[in-house]
């Protein structure tokens, strides 16, 4: 099919997105790579009638560090994220999952903040979000407010944004020296979502575990931190037995939808299997 006809602005200014936002309500869309937006346009299952590209609005753009926190403009595409020197040396899981995400023309075009504001619980940055424990910076027209990552995604398609905020700048904590992660998933194919994957931060003192942060991708209606599995592993060792242990606790929180990626048992066990493996691969990474 093809979208309805719309009117398409491209402001230069983030002052100048939030005042068309405002005025042209809900006639309008947010436009930044495309790749979750104009499908749906093309299905007809979203017909605004104006499109604001926030593509050359400068300030959404690029990845720097300040102080102790990652600081990366909500239009950066995963192509920027894939080739950033500061990223692998930081903050490497985010680099990982983005090399993850479909394929080089999606990856080219489609930015972090849409992945996020999109609020489908098969993309992957949601999940690594609560892993990395990022929060997100959102702008409108009465000012800012900064809402953390864990209690973002509200529901499938549903995030704590407002009609009229734009979301701006994502923070993440830079991960202490020697931590160690790994994002694990599973897809059928190049260039498709997860069957199920798992997004883990590790950190471990003296052999055993002193904090650790699990979350999963697409096997529920929203990503899935897996704090039950976090509390099994917890003062331990994570030997093979933990590990194990833990997988089945994240296997508990799974509520997958049947879809053509498999039915809700095949999901649920590959999330224990993506589990174990990140959790595996973390450990070997942690120092
Ligand atoms: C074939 C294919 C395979 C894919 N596979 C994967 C995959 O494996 N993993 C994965 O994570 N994703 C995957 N995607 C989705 C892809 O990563 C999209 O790029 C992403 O979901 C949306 O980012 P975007 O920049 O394209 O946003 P858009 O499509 O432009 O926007 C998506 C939504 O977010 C809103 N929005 C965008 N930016 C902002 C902002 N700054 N503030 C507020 N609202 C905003 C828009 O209004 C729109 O509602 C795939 C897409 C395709 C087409």
């Amino acid at each position: 099919m093809i979208a309805r006809e719309f009117d398409y602005h491209a402001p230069k200014t983030l002052p100048d997105a939030l005042s068309l936002l405002a005025t042209l309500g809900d006639e309008a869309k947010l436009l930044a790579g495309g790749h979750s937006l104009l499908p749906m346009m093309k299905l007809r299952f979203a017909q605004p009638a104006h499109l604001i590209d926030l593509g050359r609005i400068a300030e959404l753009k690029g990845i720097r560090e300040d102080g102790n926190t990652l600081v990366i403009g909500a239009m950066t595409t995963e192509n920027d994220l894939v080739w950033s020197a500061l990223l692998q040396a930081k903050c490497p899981l985010l680099v990982e999952g983005a090399r993850q995400i479909s394929d080089p023309q999606v990856r080219y075009k489609g930015t972090i903040g849409g992945d996020i504001a999109h609020g489908d619980p098969g993309n992957d940055h949601p999940a690594l979000m609560l892993a990395l424990d990022a929060s997100f910076v959102l702008r409108g027209a009465s000012g800012e407010r900064v809402v953390p990552a864990s209690g973002f995604f509200v529901g499938t398609y549903e995030t704590q944004m407002t009609p009229g905020e734009i979301l701006t700048q994502i923070r993440i904590p830079v991960p202490a020296a020697g931590t160690g992660s790994c994002y694990a998933k599973l897809k059928r194919k190049t260039g498709d979502f997860a069957a199920a994957a798992a997004a883990v931060v590790l950190r471990l003192k003296a052999g055993v575990v002193d904090d650790v942060r699990i979350a999963l991708t697409n096997v529920g209606p929203t990503p899935l931190r897996a704090t039950a599995a976090e509390a099994v592993l917890k003062g331990k060792a994570p030997d093979d037995a933990a590990i194990a242990a833990a997988a089945r606790a994240a296997m508990g929180i799974c509520a997958p939808s049947p879809d053509q990626r498999g039915d809700a048992e095949y999901k649920t066990a590959m999330a224990g299997e993506m589990t174990v493996r990140a959790l595996t691969m973390a450990r070997s990474r942690a120092r």
